[in-house]
């Protein structure tokens, strides 16, 4: 099949690379001008493991090719997915600009019936809106059809997730619509859901809202064994074993972050006071989470006493491990809070540094974990990158001037850096001390 996919970000890449490995012919179109002559040059815009070799197998094939000129692509396919970022307005409120100006191409260059979905993550309504746009900027009425088709890849394991989704959902107009989106899917041997537009879009929106209100949910717990002298990891393993619970996304630390969670958390509380209804809940569950940077530095500041002077190492500064995306990552208000404190920030990540370095102001950066707990008065985990639960604290207790280790993650393994000599302390785990 002919494919164009507009937005050639962390879905749009992979989503046309996966499509073009399954055979399909796809161009990829951005109107970011460099993006787009980096990956025509072989250079992947964003760190995602398996994709440069994926892109260029399918490039060397001649089944993916890049652009900036969206009529062109438009023209030569018979679906085209909408993949461009819909981040929040301050008000929560979801920015559909991007969506809206992709729409609008897509009219004024259609010559023949073409499906039009929407990957991107939209607010319930926004197939209507999208219908609307491409009707009142269509030169000439050229038949089409708009599906929701949300994407619910991982940054970090986008490729896999993709390759072997745990569900596709279609959201369609009409069976026959859907049977085109049935079509492309199906050499992937998935489970599909076919449903209408409106509530395939409140799927997307309904499962990161539900796994969001898990981890607020675990924190908040985290919160009371603190007080309470419990320890919160002790209790996640008691929960999780529960099938009607589960253990994913019941790990209690600094929170959720990234480009996801937290717009999508925002965006369904203003669609639904839009539609008149207060969605309490899930403002609770925004609320809890917008306060895990700053208790994490109150923890730090308890433990190490004033931060005026003191420096602090910050492993790990995406907003998981995994990926280099430093989208709503914790280490961001962190930093800011503990340099705000009088606190020198050195901070390290494997992956993350470069985009980093675009967003941090003031902070010194180190090549290794080791190199940033020089001297450090304190370590702080805020990244749960593996090499991290690998310190060998024998050796970093040498290297640091202070005693301190927060681990804003869970992720080490207390009995290691109490066995170095150093204090440890993690989240919601008083008896872990
Ligand atoms: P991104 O910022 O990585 O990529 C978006 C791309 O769209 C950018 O390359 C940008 O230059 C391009 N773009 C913007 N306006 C454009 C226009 N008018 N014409 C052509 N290109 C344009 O975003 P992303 O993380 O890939 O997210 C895309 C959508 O998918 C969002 O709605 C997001 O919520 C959703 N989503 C993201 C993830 C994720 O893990 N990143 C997962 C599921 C769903």
């Amino acid at each position: 099949m002919n494919i164009c996919v507009v937005g050639t970000g962390y879905v749009g890449l992979v989503t046309g690379a996966v499509f073009a490995d399954l055979g399909n012919d796809v161009v990829c179109v951005d109107n970011d001008a460099a993006k787009i002559a980096d990956l025509d040059a072989g250079r992947m815009p964003i760190y995602e493991p398996g994709l440069e070799e994926m892109v260029a197998r399918n490039v060397a094939d001649g089944r993916l090719a890049f652009t900036t000129d969206l009529a062109a692509a438009v023209r030569r396919a018979v679906i085209v997915f909408i993949t461009v970022g819909t981040p929040a307005k301050p008000d929560g409120q979801t920015d559909l600009g991007a969506v809206e100006d992709v729409a609008r191409g897509i009219a004024q260059a259609m010559e023949r019936y073409t499906v039009v979905v929407n990957k991107s993550t939209v607010p319930v309504g926004t197939g209507d809106f999208v219908r609307e746009v491409i009707e009142r900027h269509q030169a000439r009425p050229v038949p089409f059809d708009v599906v929701s088709n949300p994407e619910f890849l991982r940054e970090g394991s986008a490729i896999e997730d993709t390759l072997r989704p745990d569900r596709i959902v279609i959201g369609a107009p009409t069976q026959q619509v859907a049977m085109t989106l049935l079509e492309l899917y199906a050499p992937l041997e998935r489970p599909m859901i076919i449903t209408d537009v409106p509530s395939a879009e409140m799927i997307k929106y309904a499962s990161n809202a539900f796994l969001s209100t898990k981890i607020s949910f675990i924190n908040a717990i985290a919160n009371i064994c603190e007080l309470a002298g419990a320890d919160v990891t002790q209790v996640m393993k008691g929960m999780g074993l529960d099938p009607r619970i589960g253990s994913a996304f019941l790990a209690a630390g600094l929170g959720y972050g990234g480009s996801c969670f937290p717009k999508d958390t925002d965006s369904l509380v203003h669609t639904a006071a839009t539609l008149g209804y207060d969605f309490a809940l899930l403002r609770a569950v925004v609320d809890v989470n917008r306060e895990r940077a700053a208790h994490f530095v109150d923890v730090i500041a308890k433990a190490v006493g004033p931060l005026d002077g003191r420096v602090i190492a910050v492993l790990g500064l995406a907003f998981k491990p995994n990926t280099d995306d430093m989208r709503e990552a914790s280490s961001l208000v962190l930093a800011a809070r503990l340099q705000a404190d009088g606190a020198t920030v050195r901070a390290y990540d494997p992956i993350a540094e470069e985009q980093a370095r675009k967003l941090m102001v003031g902070v010194d950066f180190a090549d290794s974990a080791f190199e940033a707990l020089d001297g450090a008065d304190a370590a702080v985990i805020v990244t749960e990158w593996p090499e991290f639960s690998e310190i060998d604290w024998q050796a970093a207790a040498s290297r640091m001037a202070g005693r301190l280790v927060v681990d804003g993650r869970n992720c080490v393994d207390p009995r290691g850096v109490t066995g170095a000599g150093l204090l440890y302390e993690g989240i919601g785990r008083a008896s872990a001390r």
